[in-house]
């Protein structure tokens, strides 16, 4: 039963729209925020899989819980800034990055001090913050003390967890860099950053950061376990401690729980608060493995390739084999994003996904859709077979009974001549009849599969439907039937003779056949303003209205005709069909059961012109 499946240009062409159909739709599913959801998720876990762990190069001087209360609260802030600054100068730490926003005028005394403080802090950075006025910066004496200023944003996640910061922020005209990369630059020396659109370079170090709008996202690699912290508190209480920042990247800042207005995990789910965000951006910078997102088009591409393999797959094989290769296909997808990430690109899960099980799926259901399809289609050609055998034994049986009659007669008896004349005429004949019939059912089967061009000949109408009549004369005299050309007109039909002779003919026969003796048929054939029309009318046993919606069907025979006792195997009718319908025309037909039928070949315009 291995047939070689065939493809046409149009299953071909139904197959990839399907495929491509279904990469589409995987592709506006990455865009929903499910999938974003999705891909975070998926982000964090890999995350957790390939955990980044080497010695932090910074250190965090924390303003916590226990400094706050030790020193005179919020209010002291500055003063506990002061006294953290004039320590952290003191260990001699590569930069300081303060994440604190000192915008506001407070106690003189106590702003003389932080700014001296402040001005003894080598490459001291501190922060400033986009609000809807524009860019809140430090207090011009604090400014004029610091090397840089750096923004301190992050990104606002939905989840509360931490993945990526902005490496640039940009308002009214004004770039700031981002805290921790200004901390990065004056502990590589102080150079100004170089940039491209692709990413950014400090000192020879590159750092791969796209931009993207106004931003250029850089995704933390957290370090596991987080970053080394003192607290004001511990470094006053205990000086020695602040060896610990020499030659560090020191970032100050208040964790206490009590005041942090930034609180958020990180992808493994621990808690950070800001300023360990920026130590741990830094560490990002600092450090050699960067993840990057993976471009649009990279995305596109390997999403492509999965649609296209899908496809291939259930083109090329079948059956369990087939499936086998899709569920790796599968699980390629799904080890994709971790296989990238391993090398630290960021490729969207859900694309990866939806676009090989979407292709998948719609490969797979397409062929056993198909595949049904051709099953059904090569058992209707077995009936379809076996009724043309079944057609050929009835329709034929006359004419070769009769040529076999014939023969038989003249080969066993002594014949006049003129007897055997006769005989052989009729052999001759009934076997012409024979082989055209042979025709016309190959030619409208052919006709029908689209494998023949009809002929385009010139006839006259009226010779066709005068032979026709005198062919079936004989016929319903057998039934005292009387056949009557009621009236003729000579129209010039293009098209082919034999075929349309054959369509008269069984209208013909069809109306003896199903008519009861000593009854009439009229024939007439009349021009009615572009169309020719030719009717043929019984007074026979007539169709109902269910009847009428099938007669054209191949096969359909009705009860009533069935029981006549007439041959036939109900394709006549719609070989008539397919002629007329390939001459442009088309059939009607009026019946009352009982009382009889009228059927009429209308053709149009375009193809009749007045015969000479
Ligand atoms: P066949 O005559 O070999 O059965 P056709 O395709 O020519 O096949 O006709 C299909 C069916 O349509 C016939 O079996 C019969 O039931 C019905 N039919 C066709 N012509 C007539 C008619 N003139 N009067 C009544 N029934 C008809």
């Amino acid at each position: 039963m291995k047939s070689k499946k065939r493809w046409s240009v149009n299953r071909i062409a139904a197959y990839s729209g399907a495929i491509a159909a279904a990469l589409v739709v995987a592709q506006l599913a990455g865009f929903t925020p499910l999938a974003e959801r999705i891909d975070n998720y998926a982000y964090d876990l890999l995350f957790k899989y390939y955990p980044v762990s080497h010695a932090a190069q910074s250190v965090v001087v924390a303003i916590d819980d226990e400094t706050l209360r030790t020193m005179g609260g919020m209010r002291g802030l500055r003063s506990i800034l002061a006294r953290g600054l004039e320590s952290i100068a003191a260990a001699r730490p590569k930069a300081v990055g303060v994440d604190l926003i000192l915008a506001d005028e407070q106690d003189a005394v106590e702003d003389a001090r932080l700014q001296s403080a402040m001005k003894s802090t080598p490459n001291l950075v501190l922060s400033c913050e986009l609000d809807p006025k524009g860019w809140e910066d430090p207090l011009p004496g604090f400014r004029s003390a610091a090397a840089a200023l750096g923004h301190i944003h992050a990104d606002q996640p939905h989840d509360g967890v931490s993945r990526l910061v902005p490496l640039e922020k940009v308002a009214q005209g004004q770039r700031r860099w981002a805290l921790s990369l200004e901390v990065f630059r004056l502990a590589r020396g102080g150079k100004p950053v170089l940039e491209s659109p692709d990413d950014i370079e400090v000192d020879g170090h590159r750092i791969p950061a796209p931009r993207q709008g106004s931003e250029r996202p850089l995704r933390i690699r957290f370090l596991r376990g987080g970053i080394p912290a003192i607290s004001v508190a511990e470094l006053l209480r205990n000086p020695q401690l602040a060896g610990r920042l020499n030659n560090r990247a020191v970032f100050i800042g208040v964790t206490a729980l009590s005041a942090a207005r930034d609180r958020y995990f990180n992808p493994y789910q621990e808690a950070v608060q800001g300023v360990e965000i920026h130590a741990q951006s830094y560490e990002t910078l600092a450090g050699t493995e960067f993840l990057a997102p993976a471009s649009n088009s990279a995305v596109l591409l390997v999403c492509a390739i999965f649609a296209a393999a899908a496809g291939l797959t259930f083109a090329l094989m079948s059956g369990w084999g087939a499936y086998l290769i899709a569920a790796l296909l599968l699980a390629l997808a799904h080890a994709t994003p971790a296989i990238a990430f391993n090398h630290g690109v960021v490729f969207p899960y859900t694309a990866a996904i939806s676009s090989a099980w979407l292709a998948v799926v719609t490969s797979a259901a397409f062929q056993y859709f198909s595949t049904r399809r051709e099953l059904r289609k090569s058992e209707s050609d077995k009936a379809r077979y076996q009724q043309a055998i079944h057609f050929v034994t009835h329709e034929m049986r006359t004419p070769l009974t009769a040529i076999q009659g014939s023969s038989e007669l003249m080969g066993r008896y002594n014949l006049t001549d003129d007897k055997r004349k006769q005989m052989a005429q009729m052999i001759n004949s009934e076997s012409k009849r024979l082989a055209r019939m042979i025709q016309t059912f190959l030619d409208v089967e052919r006709l029908s599969d689209g494998q023949m061009e009809m002929k385009r000949e010139l006839f006259d109408s009226r010779e066709v439907i005068e032979s026709c009549v005198d062919r079936v004369r004989p016929l319903g005299e057998r039934k005292q039937i009387r056949i009557f050309l009621d009236s003729t007109t000579a129209d010039r039909l293009q098209g082919d003779r034999e075929l349309m002779e054959y369509a008269v003919y069984n209208l013909l026969t069809n109306a003896v056949k199903y008519s009861p003796s000593e009854t009439e048929v009229h024939v007439h054939s009349v021009r009615d303003g572009d169309q020719l029309r030719v009717t043929v009318r019984d007074q026979g046993i007539g169709m109902n209205e269910k009847e009428l919606r099938n007669i054209f069907k191949k096969f359909y025979r009705t009860k009533k005709a069935e029981a006549s006792g007439e041959a036939g195997t109900g394709i006549g009718l719609s070989i008539v069909e397919q002629i007329v319908l390939h001459h442009g025309g088309r059939m009607e037909v009026a019946s009352v059961p009982g009382q009889g039928s009228t059927f009429t070949i209308v053709l149009p315009a375009n193809v009749t012109a007045p015969a000479k």
